[in-house]
């Protein structure tokens, strides 16, 4: 079968191929914002490009991989407004927006090899590419597509008639908005290429431009720096499906204006991981609603966390395995759980065949192969991947194919299969917790609630939620966790 993905631009499965004479797959991965650590959301997208890199690799490309590190501060809301993210970090730990950036590139860098995803050809920091974003900049005002106003450089959307075509954004409604605050914009959609300091004020990273000291708009340095190293056109481009109805959309059109090409071939989405929150009913019992993890909301889970608790990152590698990169993936303690057991019990059978491996040459033992390469070829169905591997380690093929096969397969999963497991002191998720004085809490708003004593109840609620104890009420009675 010829390999294939998914391609957001025809939201149709597309056969990948690359034109004659381009030597490596050019593609440019959005990559995080250092400000503050990369939740497990973010990184299961990094985990999904890091498959394809690897499927493409199994297919025999090589891959020309750039990442950016959005270091530069931007602003907090899509509309170019709000506060800037890393002067709000900075302000936060007391330390100097570039030692924060330094701080948590780091941490990211850590995040990353620990989920044993490969390091990509290039990672490209925007603050090191600023010439880079004025000259694309000059380019678009040269040809006509920017204006002017008291606080930037705007991309002037209405001169890109494809501007919706993209995320299929029914514009019309969008331009009349009224709750977009607008300022001096003259449509909804336009965007920043270049927003100037303020007069009173300076900023702790700004840069001389053509148009006065500033910095570059939030979506121009992934345009520059996927030019700069991959040349105007891409083979893939990916990120998360939050970047498309904003920021892959204008980069688009900044890029195709300069450029006067498409800017990506084939652009490639990676679906939310999601956390539960509890929603209160009104009849006093709470529900549980999953929603995208997220940095701004404050409430995330870091794998530094996760080993806390016993996990080794590679559970979570597992976890992000077991479903396809398009559906949403709900995180609960329960299911990672779960994930670290069925990779326990992948260790079992593979352990023993560590150093074993011989050629590869029965025939069942080819067909399992063929049909992982099917499967990974096929949009990365990575949860077929890891069934053909476990019905492989269950047949009666010989223990050197066998071997030999986990070798292969283990090159998309990334799993260290090659390695014995690795287990990680679990500090338990209960350690220093009073379980008998929450029990007693618990059953005295049992008492309340029978009662009908609603404000003792909520207050013996509060009382739990104080001390980070989240409650459950259903049918079969209250259960609690400790929340993180
Ligand atoms: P950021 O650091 O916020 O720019 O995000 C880095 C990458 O993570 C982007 O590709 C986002 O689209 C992606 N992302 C953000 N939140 C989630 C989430 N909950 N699940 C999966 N990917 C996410
Ligand atoms: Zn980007």
């Amino acid at each position: 079968m010829a390999l294939q993905f998914y391609n957001t631009a025809s939201r149709k499965k597309e056969i990948f191929t690359l034109p004659e004479g381009v030597p490596a797959v050019r593609m440019y991965c959005c990559g995080p914002t250092v400000y503050h650590f990369a939740h497990i959301g973010n990184l299961r997208t990094y985990i999904f490009e890091d498959f394809l890199v690897r499927t493409l690799k199994y297919y025999g490309y090589k891959v020309n991989h750039i990442v950016n590190i959005t270091d530069v501060g931007h602003l907090t809301s899509d509309a170019d407004s709000g506060d800037d993210k890393m002067e709000k970090g900075a302000a936060r730990e007391g330390k100097s927006v570039w030692d924060i950036a330094k701080f948590y590139t780091d941490a990211f860098m850590a995040d990353w090899h620990r989920l044993n995803i490969q390091e990509p050809t290039r990672w490209t920091p925007a603050t090191q590419h600023i010439q880079e974003q004025i000259d694309l900049v000059k380019t678009l005002e040269e040809k006509g597509y920017t204006y002017r106003t008291s606080d930037g450089i705007y991309f002037d959307s209405l001169k890109f008639p494809r501007y919706a075509d993209f995320a299929r954004l029914d514009v019309e409604n969008l331009r009349k908005g009224s709750r977009i605050d607008m300022g001096e914009k003259h449509n909804a959609t336009d965007f920043a290429l270049w927003k100037f300091s303020p007069k009173d004020k300076k900023r702790a990273m700004e840069w001389d431009s053509p148009w006065g000291v500033g910095f570059p708009g939030w979506h121009i340095e992934c345009s520059a720096m996927a030019m700069k190293y991959n040349g105007p056109t891409l083979d893939i481009h990916c990120g998360g499906t939050d970047h498309i109805r904003v920021h892959h959309t204008n980069e688009i059109a900044q890029s195709e204006c300069a450029n006067g090409v498409p800017f990506a071939r084939f652009w490639m989405h990676g679906e939310f991981l999601r956390t539960a929150s509890e929603e209160k009913l009104e009849d006093g019992t709470t529900e549980q609603k999953f929603g995208k993890m997220s940095k701004s909301s404050g409430e995330f889970l870091t794998v530094t966390l996760l080993m806390d608790r016993g996990f080794n990152p590679l559970d979570y590698r597992f976890f992000a395995i077991g479903s396809h990169y398009r559906n949403y993936l709900n995180f609960t303690w329960e299911a990672l759980t779960g994930a670290k057991e069925a990779f326990k019990s992948l260790h079992k059978k593979t352990d023993p065949l560590i150093g074993k491996a011989t050629a590869i040459t029965s025939e069942a033992a080819k067909a399992f192969q063929n049909e992982f390469k099917d499967a990974i070829g096929d949009d990365l169905n990575m949860p077929r991947a890891l069934g053909i591997m476990n019905t492989m380690l269950k047949s009666d093929i010989d223990d050197g194919e066998k071997a030999a096969l986990v070798a292969d397969f283990d090159k998309i999963f990334g799993l260290k299969l090659d390695q014995p497991r690795e287990e990680y002191a679990k500090k338990g998720a209960n350690d220093g917790v009073d379980t008998a004085k929450i029990e007693a809490l618990i059953a005295a708003r049992k008492e309340a609630r029978a009662a009908k004593n609603w404000a003792e109840s909520d207050r013996i609620r509060d009382e739990l939620a104080a001390m980070n104890v989240v409650i459950k009420d259903s049918k079969e009675g209250t259960t609690w966790s400790i929340k993180e």
